[in-house]
Protein backbone atom coordinates (compact mmCIF):
# COMPACT_ATOMS: atom_id res chain seq x y z
CA UNK A 1 0.00 0.00 0.00
CA UNK A 2 1.01 3.18 -1.47
CA UNK A 3 2.64 5.44 2.06
CA UNK A 4 0.15 8.15 3.29
CA UNK A 5 0.43 11.77 2.45
CA UNK A 6 0.21 14.17 5.73
CA UNK A 7 -1.98 16.07 4.24
CA UNK A 8 -3.47 16.34 0.94
CA UNK A 9 -4.87 19.97 0.00
CA UNK A 10 -8.04 19.98 -2.44
CA UNK A 11 -7.79 23.24 -4.54
CA UNK A 12 -4.76 25.20 -5.21
CA UNK A 13 -5.80 28.87 -4.88
CA UNK A 14 -4.39 31.23 -2.33
CA UNK A 15 -5.49 29.81 1.08
CA UNK A 16 -5.12 26.39 0.28
CA UNK A 17 -1.72 26.79 -0.88
CA UNK A 18 -1.17 29.39 2.02
CA UNK A 19 -2.09 25.92 4.28
CA UNK A 20 0.10 23.86 2.76
CA UNK A 21 2.98 25.93 2.56
CA UNK A 22 2.74 26.58 6.20
CA UNK A 23 2.22 22.95 6.62
CA UNK A 24 5.48 21.81 4.84
CA UNK A 25 7.17 25.05 6.74
CA UNK A 26 6.51 22.98 9.80
CA UNK A 27 8.11 19.70 8.65
CA UNK A 28 5.25 17.60 7.09
CA UNK A 29 6.76 15.62 4.27
CA UNK A 30 4.55 14.64 1.84
CA UNK A 31 1.84 17.39 1.49
CA UNK A 32 0.08 17.51 -1.68
CA UNK A 33 -2.38 20.15 -3.81
CA UNK A 34 -5.00 18.24 -5.79
CA UNK A 35 -6.43 21.16 -8.76
CA UNK A 36 -9.41 20.74 -10.68
CA UNK A 37 -7.68 22.82 -13.32
CA UNK A 38 -4.40 23.48 -15.48
CA UNK A 39 -2.51 26.03 -12.98
CA UNK A 40 -2.60 26.99 -9.47
CA UNK A 41 -3.93 30.08 -8.95
CA UNK A 42 -0.85 32.07 -8.06
CA UNK A 43 1.90 29.69 -9.99
CA UNK A 44 5.40 29.43 -9.18
CA UNK A 45 4.60 28.86 -5.39
CA UNK A 46 4.54 25.62 -5.20
CA UNK A 47 8.42 24.96 -6.66
CA UNK A 48 9.16 27.73 -4.08
CA UNK A 49 8.19 25.17 -1.60
CA UNK A 50 8.73 22.27 -2.70
CA UNK A 51 4.94 21.35 -2.71
CA UNK A 52 3.91 18.51 -4.93
CA UNK A 53 0.81 19.43 -7.36
CA UNK A 54 -1.59 16.67 -8.98
CA UNK A 55 -3.35 18.83 -11.89
CA UNK A 56 -6.63 18.05 -13.20
CA UNK A 57 -8.08 16.07 -10.41
CA UNK A 58 -11.90 16.35 -9.40
CA UNK A 59 -12.56 14.99 -6.50
CA UNK A 60 -15.45 12.45 -5.78
CA UNK A 61 -15.28 11.17 -2.17
CA UNK A 62 -13.42 11.63 1.09
CA UNK A 63 -13.80 8.92 3.17
CA UNK A 64 -11.96 6.57 6.26
CA UNK A 65 -10.02 3.68 5.78
CA UNK A 66 -8.25 2.24 8.90
CA UNK A 67 -6.10 4.55 9.95
CA UNK A 68 -6.23 7.29 7.09
CA UNK A 69 -8.56 9.43 4.85
CA UNK A 70 -8.77 8.34 1.52
CA UNK A 71 -9.50 10.97 -1.51
CA UNK A 72 -10.89 9.78 -4.17
CA UNK A 73 -10.59 11.62 -7.64
CA UNK A 74 -12.31 10.61 -11.16
CA UNK A 75 -8.64 9.45 -11.83
CA UNK A 76 -7.21 7.84 -8.61
CA UNK A 77 -7.11 7.76 -5.06
CA UNK A 78 -4.70 9.32 -2.22
CA UNK A 79 -3.91 8.44 1.17
CA UNK A 80 -3.41 10.83 3.92
CA UNK A 81 -4.02 11.52 7.94
CA UNK A 82 -5.54 14.47 7.13
CA UNK A 83 -7.60 16.98 4.41
CA UNK A 84 -8.36 20.67 3.87
CA UNK A 85 -10.54 21.64 1.19
CA UNK A 86 -9.83 24.76 0.28
CA UNK A 87 -12.62 24.99 -3.00
CA UNK A 88 -14.57 27.99 -3.42
CA UNK A 89 -17.29 28.87 -6.24
CA UNK A 90 -18.83 31.40 -7.78
CA UNK A 91 -21.96 33.01 -5.61
CA UNK A 92 -24.77 32.49 -8.78
CA UNK A 93 -26.14 35.66 -10.41
CA UNK A 94 -23.35 37.73 -8.64
CA UNK A 95 -23.30 41.17 -10.51
CA UNK A 96 -20.58 44.46 -10.04
CA UNK A 97 -21.98 46.89 -6.77
CA UNK A 98 -21.27 49.72 -8.90
CA UNK A 99 -22.59 50.81 -12.49
CA UNK A 100 -20.62 49.47 -14.94
CA UNK A 101 -20.23 49.69 -19.00
CA UNK A 102 -20.39 46.17 -20.46
CA UNK A 103 -18.84 45.00 -23.75
CA UNK A 104 -15.59 43.13 -24.60
CA UNK A 105 -12.90 45.33 -22.38
CA UNK A 106 -15.37 44.76 -18.79
CA UNK A 107 -14.90 41.06 -17.26
CA UNK A 108 -16.02 39.25 -14.38
CA UNK A 109 -13.20 36.61 -13.17
CA UNK A 110 -12.06 35.91 -16.89
CA UNK A 111 -8.53 37.10 -17.99
CA UNK A 112 -8.61 39.34 -20.82
CA UNK A 113 -6.52 37.79 -23.84
CA UNK A 114 -3.97 38.60 -25.05
CA UNK A 115 -2.90 40.11 -21.36
CA UNK A 116 0.32 41.08 -22.49
CA UNK A 117 1.40 44.83 -22.05
CA UNK A 118 -2.52 45.95 -21.64
CA UNK A 119 -3.19 47.98 -18.81
CA UNK A 120 -5.88 46.17 -16.65
CA UNK A 121 -8.27 47.44 -13.71
CA UNK A 122 -8.86 44.70 -11.17
CA UNK A 123 -11.65 45.49 -9.07
CA UNK A 124 -12.15 43.05 -5.42
CA UNK A 125 -10.49 43.46 -1.88
CA UNK A 126 -10.24 39.53 -1.64
CA UNK A 127 -7.93 36.46 -1.85
CA UNK A 128 -9.66 36.04 -5.10
CA UNK A 129 -8.87 39.83 -6.51
CA UNK A 130 -5.38 38.89 -5.92
CA UNK A 131 -5.11 35.97 -7.51
CA UNK A 132 -6.19 37.76 -10.49
CA UNK A 133 -3.86 40.23 -9.87
CA UNK A 134 -0.74 37.83 -9.96
CA UNK A 135 -1.63 35.91 -12.89
CA UNK A 136 -2.16 39.12 -14.90
CA UNK A 137 0.84 40.40 -13.77
CA UNK A 138 2.49 36.92 -14.23
CA UNK A 139 1.42 37.14 -18.24
CA UNK A 140 3.08 40.69 -18.44
CA UNK A 141 0.08 42.93 -18.01
CA UNK A 142 0.03 46.30 -16.42
CA UNK A 143 -2.26 45.91 -13.19
CA UNK A 144 -4.12 48.15 -10.60
CA UNK A 145 -5.67 46.64 -7.97
CA UNK A 146 -8.11 48.85 -6.78
CA UNK A 147 -8.61 46.96 -3.18
CA UNK A 148 -10.78 49.30 -1.38
CA UNK A 149 -11.99 47.74 2.21
CA UNK A 150 -9.14 45.23 1.57
CA UNK A 151 -7.87 43.59 5.22
CA UNK A 152 -4.23 42.75 4.58
CA UNK A 153 -4.66 40.79 7.78
CA UNK A 154 -7.32 39.16 6.54
CA UNK A 155 -5.51 37.79 2.84
CA UNK A 156 -3.99 34.51 2.68
CA UNK A 157 -0.31 34.69 3.73
CA UNK A 158 0.38 33.60 0.60
CA UNK A 159 -1.47 35.81 -1.33
CA UNK A 160 -0.27 39.14 0.75
CA UNK A 161 3.09 37.82 0.11
CA UNK A 162 2.82 38.10 -3.30
CA UNK A 163 1.00 41.15 -3.48
CA UNK A 164 4.15 42.83 -1.46
CA UNK A 165 6.28 41.44 -4.06
CA UNK A 166 3.94 42.59 -7.28
CA UNK A 167 4.51 45.95 -5.51
CA UNK A 168 8.27 46.18 -4.86
CA UNK A 169 8.94 45.08 -7.76
CA UNK A 170 6.91 47.43 -9.27
CA UNK A 171 4.56 45.05 -11.61
CA UNK A 172 1.36 46.09 -9.99
CA UNK A 173 -0.30 49.49 -8.16
CA UNK A 174 -2.49 48.71 -4.98
CA UNK A 175 -4.67 51.03 -4.47
CA UNK A 176 -5.55 50.20 -0.82
CA UNK A 177 -8.43 52.89 -0.08
CA UNK A 178 -9.88 53.10 -3.33
CA UNK A 179 -13.13 51.54 -5.32
CA UNK A 180 -14.44 52.80 -8.24
CA UNK A 181 -17.48 54.33 -8.11
CA UNK A 182 -18.60 53.56 -11.71
CA UNK A 183 -17.12 52.26 -14.45
CA UNK A 184 -17.44 54.27 -17.95
CA UNK A 185 -16.70 54.39 -21.32
CA UNK A 186 -14.40 57.06 -23.00
CA UNK A 187 -13.12 56.43 -26.92
CA UNK A 188 -13.87 52.84 -26.77
CA UNK A 189 -12.06 52.21 -23.44
CA UNK A 190 -13.04 51.53 -20.06
CA UNK A 191 -12.33 55.01 -17.61
CA UNK A 192 -12.80 54.46 -13.83
CA UNK A 193 -14.28 57.23 -11.62
CA UNK A 194 -13.15 56.88 -8.17
CA UNK A 195 -14.75 57.60 -5.26
CA UNK A 196 -11.86 59.85 -3.34
CA UNK A 197 -10.37 62.60 -4.76
CA UNK A 198 -6.46 61.27 -4.43
CA UNK A 199 -7.38 59.13 -7.04
CA UNK A 200 -8.12 61.07 -10.58
CA UNK A 201 -9.57 58.99 -13.34
CA UNK A 202 -8.13 55.87 -14.70
CA UNK A 203 -8.63 54.73 -18.26
CA UNK A 204 -7.73 50.90 -19.10
CA UNK A 205 -7.73 48.44 -21.58
CA UNK A 206 -9.57 46.32 -19.62
CA UNK A 207 -11.45 46.23 -15.99
CA UNK A 208 -11.97 42.75 -14.40
CA UNK A 209 -14.30 42.33 -11.16
CA UNK A 210 -13.11 39.88 -8.91
CA UNK A 211 -16.65 38.08 -8.02
CA UNK A 212 -18.03 37.30 -4.44
CA UNK A 213 -17.36 33.37 -3.77
CA UNK A 214 -18.24 31.53 -1.12
CA UNK A 215 -16.58 28.01 0.31
CA UNK A 216 -17.78 25.32 -0.07
CA UNK A 217 -19.51 22.59 1.79
CA UNK A 218 -18.95 18.55 2.94
CA UNK A 219 -21.17 18.04 0.08
CA UNK A 220 -19.17 19.01 -2.59
CA UNK A 221 -16.55 17.08 -2.17
CA UNK A 222 -18.66 13.92 -1.26
CA UNK A 223 -17.46 13.63 2.12
CA UNK A 224 -19.04 10.61 4.21
CA UNK A 225 -20.35 11.38 8.23
CA UNK A 226 -16.97 9.26 9.47
CA UNK A 227 -14.56 11.58 7.17
CA UNK A 228 -16.42 14.70 8.95
CA UNK A 229 -16.48 12.83 12.35
CA UNK A 230 -12.66 12.02 12.29
CA UNK A 231 -11.75 15.84 13.13
CA UNK A 232 -9.24 15.37 10.57
CA UNK A 233 -11.24 16.72 6.83
CA UNK A 234 -11.31 20.27 7.32
CA UNK A 235 -12.93 23.42 5.41
CA UNK A 236 -11.29 26.84 3.88
CA UNK A 237 -13.99 29.07 5.47
CA UNK A 238 -17.58 28.22 6.92
CA UNK A 239 -20.39 27.56 4.64
CA UNK A 240 -24.12 27.10 6.16
CA UNK A 241 -24.90 23.67 5.26
CA UNK A 242 -21.07 22.60 7.11
CA UNK A 243 -21.96 21.14 10.42
CA UNK A 244 -21.46 23.82 13.16
CA UNK A 245 -18.77 20.78 14.54
CA UNK A 246 -16.60 20.37 11.57
CA UNK A 247 -13.45 22.10 11.97
CA UNK A 248 -12.97 25.18 9.67
CA UNK A 249 -10.66 28.83 9.27
CA UNK A 250 -10.59 31.97 7.26
CA UNK A 251 -7.43 31.67 4.64
CA UNK A 252 -5.11 33.35 7.17
CA UNK A 253 -5.48 31.08 9.89
CA UNK A 254 -6.05 27.64 8.36
CA UNK A 255 -3.02 26.26 8.06
CA UNK A 256 -2.14 26.81 11.74
CA UNK A 257 -5.11 25.90 13.27
CA UNK A 258 -5.33 22.26 11.32
CA UNK A 259 -1.85 21.44 12.41
CA UNK A 260 -2.21 22.51 15.70
CA UNK A 261 -5.06 20.51 16.18
CA UNK A 262 -4.11 17.32 14.15
CA UNK A 263 -0.04 17.62 14.43
CA UNK A 264 0.81 18.76 17.46
CA UNK A 265 4.25 17.54 17.24
CA UNK A 266 4.99 18.98 13.77
CA UNK A 267 7.75 21.50 13.89
CA UNK A 268 5.01 24.56 14.01
CA UNK A 269 6.81 27.96 13.85
CA UNK A 270 5.16 30.36 16.30
CA UNK A 271 3.42 33.05 15.31
CA UNK A 272 4.33 36.27 13.41
CA UNK A 273 5.45 39.16 16.25
CA UNK A 274 2.38 41.43 16.99
CA UNK A 275 2.96 44.74 14.99
CA UNK A 276 3.36 46.14 18.91
CA UNK A 277 5.86 43.62 19.64
CA UNK A 278 7.97 43.96 15.89
CA UNK A 279 8.46 47.69 16.65
CA UNK A 280 10.94 47.10 19.26
CA UNK A 281 13.18 44.62 17.27
CA UNK A 282 16.34 45.75 16.35
CA UNK A 283 17.01 46.12 12.45
CA UNK A 284 12.77 45.95 11.81
CA UNK A 285 13.02 48.94 10.05
CA UNK A 286 15.99 47.94 8.01
CA UNK A 287 13.76 44.95 7.05
CA UNK A 288 10.73 46.47 6.67
CA UNK A 289 12.46 48.70 4.11
CA UNK A 290 14.06 46.34 2.20
CA UNK A 291 10.26 44.62 1.64
CA UNK A 292 8.84 47.47 0.83
CA UNK A 293 11.07 49.74 -0.80
CA UNK A 294 11.75 49.54 -4.55
CA UNK A 295 13.68 53.01 -5.55
CA UNK A 296 16.23 54.98 -4.24
CA UNK A 297 16.36 59.27 -3.69
CA UNK A 298 19.19 60.83 -6.31
CA UNK A 299 18.75 64.16 -5.06
CA UNK A 300 16.90 65.96 -2.27
CA UNK A 301 17.90 69.76 -2.22
CA UNK A 302 15.79 71.92 -0.17
CA UNK A 303 14.74 75.41 -1.71
CA UNK A 304 14.32 75.81 1.55
CA UNK A 305 13.59 73.64 4.90
CA UNK A 306 10.07 72.73 4.12
CA UNK A 307 10.38 73.11 0.64
CA UNK A 308 12.62 70.36 -1.82
CA UNK A 309 13.30 69.19 -4.96
CA UNK A 310 14.02 66.03 -5.39
CA UNK A 311 14.70 62.85 -7.91
CA UNK A 312 13.77 59.30 -7.51
CA UNK A 313 15.49 56.73 -9.48
CA UNK A 314 13.53 53.00 -9.19
CA UNK A 315 15.36 49.69 -9.33
CA UNK A 316 13.08 48.53 -11.81
CA UNK A 317 10.92 49.18 -14.62
CA UNK A 318 10.76 52.45 -17.04
CA UNK A 319 9.65 56.09 -15.78
CA UNK A 320 8.34 57.08 -18.70
CA UNK A 321 5.35 59.57 -18.88
CA UNK A 322 4.03 62.72 -20.45
CA UNK A 323 4.30 65.70 -19.45
CA UNK A 324 1.90 66.75 -16.63
CA UNK A 325 1.11 63.32 -15.47
CA UNK A 326 1.67 61.78 -11.44
CA UNK A 327 3.47 59.17 -9.75
CA UNK A 328 2.93 58.19 -6.38
CA UNK A 329 5.64 57.84 -4.01
CA UNK A 330 5.43 56.22 -1.04
CA UNK A 331 7.17 55.85 2.95
CA UNK A 332 6.53 53.76 5.79
CA UNK A 333 4.91 54.86 9.35
CA UNK A 334 7.41 53.37 10.84
CA UNK A 335 9.79 56.32 9.37
CA UNK A 336 10.55 59.04 11.56
CA UNK A 337 8.32 62.06 11.69
CA UNK A 338 10.03 65.93 11.24
CA UNK A 339 7.16 67.35 13.88
CA UNK A 340 6.10 65.53 16.61
CA UNK A 341 2.30 64.41 15.58
CA UNK A 342 0.80 61.40 16.07
CA UNK A 343 -1.42 59.51 13.81
CA UNK A 344 -4.16 57.59 15.19
CA UNK A 345 -3.61 54.37 14.83
CA UNK A 346 -0.42 54.28 14.73
CA UNK A 347 -0.09 50.81 16.13
CA UNK A 348 -2.07 49.23 13.40
CA UNK A 349 -0.50 50.87 10.46
CA UNK A 350 3.09 51.18 11.57
CA UNK A 351 4.32 48.09 9.27
CA UNK A 352 2.57 49.65 6.55
CA UNK A 353 2.97 52.07 3.70
CA UNK A 354 1.67 55.63 3.61
CA UNK A 355 1.14 56.61 -0.17
CA UNK A 356 0.63 60.04 -1.94
CA UNK A 357 0.51 60.81 -5.59
CA UNK A 358 2.85 63.69 -6.85
CA UNK A 359 3.20 65.66 -10.24
CA UNK A 360 6.24 65.18 -11.83
CA UNK A 361 8.62 67.84 -12.47
CA UNK A 362 10.93 68.56 -15.10
CA UNK A 363 15.01 69.92 -14.28
CA UNK A 364 14.10 72.64 -17.50
CA UNK A 365 17.93 72.46 -18.19
CA UNK A 366 20.46 69.93 -18.92
CA UNK A 367 24.18 69.67 -17.73
CA UNK A 368 25.37 71.35 -21.02
CA UNK A 369 22.58 74.14 -20.16
CA UNK A 370 20.23 73.08 -23.11
CA UNK A 371 16.62 72.55 -22.79
CA UNK A 372 16.37 69.00 -20.93
CA UNK A 373 15.01 66.24 -22.29
CA UNK A 374 13.87 63.89 -19.94
CA UNK A 375 12.10 61.11 -22.15
CA UNK A 376 14.94 58.93 -22.09
CA UNK A 377 15.76 59.61 -18.28
CA UNK A 378 16.03 56.60 -15.32
CA UNK A 379 14.60 59.03 -12.94
CA UNK A 380 11.79 61.70 -11.98
CA UNK A 381 11.68 64.94 -10.43
CA UNK A 382 9.56 66.03 -7.82
CA UNK A 383 8.69 69.32 -6.25
CA UNK A 384 7.31 68.54 -2.86
CA UNK A 385 6.21 71.16 0.16
CA UNK A 386 5.96 69.90 3.68
CA UNK A 387 2.67 69.99 4.92
CA UNK A 388 2.14 70.80 8.67
CA UNK A 389 -0.12 69.14 11.33
CA UNK A 390 -3.62 70.58 11.96
CA UNK A 391 -5.77 70.14 14.85
CA UNK A 392 -7.85 68.15 12.26
CA UNK A 393 -5.17 66.75 10.08
CA UNK A 394 -2.21 64.50 10.41
CA UNK A 395 -0.19 64.62 7.31
CA UNK A 396 1.26 61.29 7.01
CA UNK A 397 4.20 61.74 4.33
CA UNK A 398 5.46 64.82 4.09
CA UNK A 399 6.65 64.82 7.87
CA UNK A 400 8.84 61.92 6.74
CA UNK A 401 9.73 62.74 3.83
CA UNK A 402 11.59 65.84 5.10
CA UNK A 403 13.99 63.69 7.08
CA UNK A 404 15.37 62.08 4.05
CA UNK A 405 18.40 62.72 1.97
CA UNK A 406 20.18 61.61 -1.42
CA UNK A 407 20.82 57.45 -1.03
CA UNK A 408 17.89 57.06 1.07
CA UNK A 409 15.45 54.60 -0.50
CA UNK A 410 11.66 54.96 -0.87
CA UNK A 411 8.73 53.48 -2.39
CA UNK A 412 7.95 54.58 -5.86
CA UNK A 413 4.22 53.38 -7.35
CA UNK A 414 4.28 52.03 -10.99
CA UNK A 415 1.64 53.29 -12.55
CA UNK A 416 2.61 56.96 -14.07
CA UNK A 417 -0.86 58.13 -14.91
CA UNK A 418 -3.03 61.11 -15.45
CA UNK A 419 -5.10 63.06 -18.21
CA UNK A 420 -3.46 66.62 -17.36
CA UNK A 421 -1.58 66.50 -20.20
CA UNK A 422 -0.53 68.68 -23.65
CA UNK A 423 -2.47 65.95 -25.39
CA UNK A 424 -5.25 69.29 -26.43
CA UNK A 425 -2.46 71.41 -27.47
CA UNK A 426 -2.38 70.57 -31.17
CA UNK A 427 -1.62 74.12 -33.10
CA UNK A 428 1.85 75.26 -31.99
CA UNK A 429 0.56 79.25 -32.18
CA UNK A 430 -1.95 78.92 -29.58
CA UNK A 431 -1.46 80.60 -26.08
CA UNK A 432 -0.90 78.26 -23.59
CA UNK A 433 -1.23 79.60 -20.30
CA UNK A 434 -0.07 77.71 -16.71
CA UNK A 435 -1.60 78.73 -13.36
CA UNK A 436 -0.60 77.41 -10.29
CA UNK A 437 -0.02 77.47 -6.70
CA UNK A 438 2.96 76.42 -4.24
CA UNK A 439 3.96 73.34 -5.72
CA UNK A 440 1.25 72.67 -8.42
CA UNK A 441 3.98 74.64 -10.75
CA UNK A 442 5.26 71.12 -10.96
CA UNK A 443 3.57 69.35 -13.91
CA UNK A 444 3.83 73.09 -15.59
CA UNK A 445 7.67 72.85 -15.60
CA UNK A 446 7.08 70.01 -17.87
CA UNK A 447 4.84 71.12 -20.00
CA UNK A 448 7.10 74.36 -20.25
CA UNK A 449 9.66 72.73 -20.92
CA UNK A 450 7.93 70.11 -23.50
CA UNK A 451 6.33 73.18 -25.62
CA UNK A 452 9.55 75.53 -25.99
CA UNK A 453 11.61 71.70 -27.04
CA UNK A 454 8.72 71.44 -29.47
CA UNK A 455 9.26 74.38 -31.06
CA UNK A 456 5.58 76.28 -29.74
CA UNK A 457 6.17 79.72 -31.37
CA UNK A 458 2.04 81.19 -29.52
CA UNK A 459 2.77 82.52 -26.34
CA UNK A 460 3.43 80.79 -23.22
CA UNK A 461 2.55 82.51 -19.43
CA UNK A 462 3.44 80.12 -16.13
CA UNK A 463 2.05 82.20 -13.51
CA UNK A 464 2.27 80.82 -9.71
CA UNK A 465 0.65 81.79 -6.81
CA UNK A 466 3.37 81.61 -3.38
CA UNK A 467 2.97 83.17 0.10
CA UNK A 468 7.27 84.51 -0.32
CA UNK A 469 9.89 84.75 -2.93
CA UNK A 470 11.96 81.92 -1.26
CA UNK A 471 9.08 79.68 -2.19
CA UNK A 472 10.13 79.71 -5.42
CA UNK A 473 12.09 76.71 -6.20
CA UNK A 474 12.52 77.05 -9.94
CA UNK A 475 12.72 81.33 -9.96
CA UNK A 476 16.21 81.47 -11.57
CA UNK A 477 15.76 78.74 -14.12
CA UNK A 478 12.28 80.35 -15.33
CA UNK A 479 14.39 83.92 -15.79
CA UNK A 480 16.59 82.11 -17.80
CA UNK A 481 13.84 80.60 -19.96
CA UNK A 482 12.44 84.06 -20.85
CA UNK A 483 15.72 85.49 -21.91
CA UNK A 484 16.21 82.95 -23.96
CA UNK A 485 12.83 82.35 -25.55
CA UNK A 486 10.66 85.85 -26.42
CA UNK A 487 7.49 84.04 -26.38
CA UNK A 488 7.70 82.54 -22.44
CA UNK A 489 6.75 84.38 -19.27
CA UNK A 490 7.04 83.92 -16.12
CA UNK A 491 4.68 85.75 -13.55
CA UNK A 492 5.38 84.63 -9.50
CA UNK A 493 3.04 86.27 -7.16
CA UNK A 494 4.18 86.16 -3.69
CA UNK A 495 1.10 87.41 -1.74
CA UNK A 496 3.21 88.12 1.32
CA UNK A 497 5.92 90.53 0.38
CA UNK A 498 6.45 94.23 1.40
CA UNK A 499 7.87 94.79 -2.27
CA UNK A 500 4.94 93.34 -4.34
CA UNK A 501 0.84 94.22 -4.21
CA UNK A 502 -0.85 91.39 -2.34
CA UNK A 503 -2.98 89.51 -5.59
CA UNK A 504 -4.43 86.12 -6.14
CA UNK A 505 -4.53 84.43 -9.62
CA UNK A 506 -7.94 85.12 -9.71
CA UNK A 507 -7.26 89.00 -9.64
CA UNK A 508 -4.32 88.69 -12.63
CA UNK A 509 -7.05 87.36 -14.81
CA UNK A 510 -10.08 89.92 -13.66
CA UNK A 511 -7.61 92.72 -14.35
CA UNK A 512 -6.46 91.06 -17.51
CA UNK A 513 -2.51 91.55 -15.96
CA UNK A 514 -1.19 89.52 -18.60
CA UNK A 515 -2.40 91.61 -21.88
CA UNK A 516 -1.23 94.82 -20.00
CA UNK A 517 2.61 93.22 -18.64
CA UNK A 518 2.93 90.88 -21.95
CA UNK A 519 0.58 91.76 -24.38
CA UNK A 520 -1.10 88.32 -24.01
CA UNK A 521 -4.61 87.94 -24.27
CA UNK A 522 -6.89 85.07 -23.06
CA UNK A 523 -9.19 84.45 -26.16
CA UNK A 524 -10.83 81.42 -26.07
CA UNK A 525 -10.73 80.41 -29.64
CA UNK A 526 -7.17 79.97 -29.58
CA UNK A 527 -6.06 79.98 -25.76
CA UNK A 528 -5.59 76.71 -23.65
CA UNK A 529 -5.10 77.46 -19.60
CA UNK A 530 -4.02 75.04 -17.66
CA UNK A 531 -5.21 75.36 -13.53
CA UNK A 532 -3.42 73.05 -10.77
CA UNK A 533 -2.80 73.03 -7.13
CA UNK A 534 -4.98 74.43 -4.61
CA UNK A 535 -8.85 73.86 -5.29
CA UNK A 536 -9.97 77.09 -4.41
CA UNK A 537 -7.80 78.50 -6.70
CA UNK A 538 -9.38 76.28 -9.61
CA UNK A 539 -12.69 76.64 -8.01
CA UNK A 540 -14.78 73.57 -9.80
CA UNK A 541 -18.34 73.89 -9.94
CA UNK A 542 -20.57 71.28 -8.51
CA UNK A 543 -23.48 69.77 -10.41
CA UNK A 544 -26.61 70.00 -8.28
CA UNK A 545 -29.46 67.35 -8.58
CA UNK A 546 -31.59 69.40 -10.75
CA UNK A 547 -28.79 69.33 -13.63
CA UNK A 548 -27.78 72.71 -12.25
CA UNK A 549 -24.13 73.77 -12.16
CA UNK A 550 -23.00 76.31 -8.96
CA UNK A 551 -19.85 77.73 -8.71
CA UNK A 552 -17.81 78.10 -5.20
CA UNK A 553 -18.93 80.96 -3.02
CA UNK A 554 -15.61 81.62 -3.19
CA UNK A 555 -14.49 82.57 -6.65
CA UNK A 556 -12.41 80.60 -8.49
CA UNK A 557 -10.29 81.02 -11.99
CA UNK A 558 -12.69 78.31 -13.51
CA UNK A 559 -15.56 80.47 -13.15
CA UNK A 560 -14.17 83.83 -14.20
CA UNK A 561 -12.97 82.10 -17.64
CA UNK A 562 -16.28 80.10 -18.13
CA UNK A 563 -17.81 83.58 -17.91
CA UNK A 564 -15.13 84.76 -20.63
CA UNK A 565 -16.54 81.79 -22.95
CA UNK A 566 -14.12 79.43 -22.24
CA UNK A 567 -15.21 76.04 -21.66
CA UNK A 568 -14.06 72.99 -18.96
CA UNK A 569 -12.02 69.90 -19.83
CA UNK A 570 -14.60 67.18 -18.63
CA UNK A 571 -15.04 63.42 -18.46
CA UNK A 572 -17.36 63.87 -21.69
CA UNK A 573 -16.55 66.69 -23.58
CA UNK A 574 -13.39 68.68 -23.50
CA UNK A 575 -12.77 71.96 -23.53
CA UNK A 576 -9.75 74.52 -23.17
CA UNK A 577 -9.50 74.73 -19.24
CA UNK A 578 -7.73 71.81 -18.01
CA UNK A 579 -6.70 71.30 -14.40
CA UNK A 580 -5.01 68.95 -11.89
CA UNK A 581 -6.14 69.28 -8.32
CA UNK A 582 -4.07 68.80 -5.39
CA UNK A 583 -6.84 67.98 -2.60
C1 LIG B 1 -2.57 64.23 -8.80
C2 LIG B 1 -1.88 64.87 -7.60
C3 LIG B 1 -0.61 65.39 -7.75
C4 LIG B 1 0.03 66.00 -6.65
N1 LIG B 1 1.27 66.54 -6.84
C5 LIG B 1 1.91 67.15 -5.82
C6 LIG B 1 3.19 67.77 -6.01
O1 LIG B 1 3.75 67.76 -7.10
N2 LIG B 1 3.79 68.34 -4.94
C7 LIG B 1 3.19 68.39 -3.70
O2 LIG B 1 3.79 68.95 -2.76
N3 LIG B 1 1.97 67.82 -3.50
C8 LIG B 1 1.33 67.19 -4.51
N4 LIG B 1 0.11 66.58 -4.31
C9 LIG B 1 -0.40 66.49 -2.93
C10 LIG B 1 0.17 65.21 -2.30
O3 LIG B 1 -0.44 64.07 -2.88
C11 LIG B 1 -0.06 65.13 -0.78
O4 LIG B 1 -1.42 65.36 -0.52
C12 LIG B 1 0.76 66.12 -0.01
O5 LIG B 1 2.15 65.97 -0.25
C13 LIG B 1 0.51 66.01 1.48
O6 LIG B 1 0.74 64.69 1.90
P1 LIG B 1 0.80 64.34 3.45
O7 LIG B 1 0.62 62.89 3.60
O8 LIG B 1 2.02 64.93 4.09
O9 LIG B 1 -0.43 65.12 4.06
P2 LIG B 1 -1.97 64.75 3.93
O10 LIG B 1 -2.46 64.12 5.17
O11 LIG B 1 -2.22 64.07 2.67
O12 LIG B 1 -2.53 66.24 3.93
C14 LIG B 1 -3.45 66.68 2.98
C15 LIG B 1 -3.66 68.16 3.22
O13 LIG B 1 -2.43 68.84 3.03
C16 LIG B 1 -2.61 70.03 2.31
N5 LIG B 1 -1.81 69.91 1.08
C17 LIG B 1 -1.68 68.80 0.29
N6 LIG B 1 -0.85 69.05 -0.75
C18 LIG B 1 -0.42 70.31 -0.60
C19 LIG B 1 0.45 71.12 -1.35
N7 LIG B 1 1.04 70.66 -2.45
N8 LIG B 1 0.65 72.38 -0.93
C20 LIG B 1 0.06 72.85 0.19
N9 LIG B 1 -0.80 72.13 0.94
C21 LIG B 1 -1.04 70.88 0.56
C22 LIG B 1 -4.09 70.16 2.06
O14 LIG B 1 -4.65 70.95 3.08
C23 LIG B 1 -4.60 68.76 2.17
O15 LIG B 1 -5.93 68.69 2.60
C24 LIG B 1 -0.57 66.02 -5.38
C25 LIG B 1 -1.85 65.46 -5.23
C26 LIG B 1 -2.50 64.91 -6.32
C27 LIG B 1 -3.87 64.34 -6.14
Amino acid sequence: MAEAHDLIVIGGNAGGLSAAVFARQSGLERVTVLERGATLALPGVAGEHGLEVAYGETVTSVDVDGEDLVVATRRQSYRSRAVLVALRTSVEGWSPSIPSVGGDRVHIDRIPTPANDVDVLVVGHTDHAVELTVRLADLGAGVVLAAGGMNPLRLSPVGAQLLNDLERERRSTLLYSSSPQQIGEVDGFPMAYFNDRRTPDLQFDHVVFSSGRRAVGPEHVGATEAALASGRVWFLGTVDETPPDVPSAPGSAIGRALLEAVFPDAAIPPPEPSVRSRHDVVGVTEELRAEHYNATITYFEPTHSDLWVLRVRPDHGSVSHLPGQYASLGLGYWEQRIDDAIESNIDDRWDKLVRRSYSISHRIFDEHGYLADESGADELEFYIVLVPPTPDNVPGLTPRLALKKPGDRIYLGPKVAGRYTLAPVIDPSDTVVFLSTGTGEAPQNAMVTELLRKGHHGPIVSAVSVRQWADLGYLDKHRQLEQRYANYHYFPQPTREADIPKRYLQDVIRDDVFAEQFGVTLDPANTHVFLCGNPSMIGLPEDGDDGERTFPQTVGVVQLLVERGFTLDERKQRGNIHYEEYW
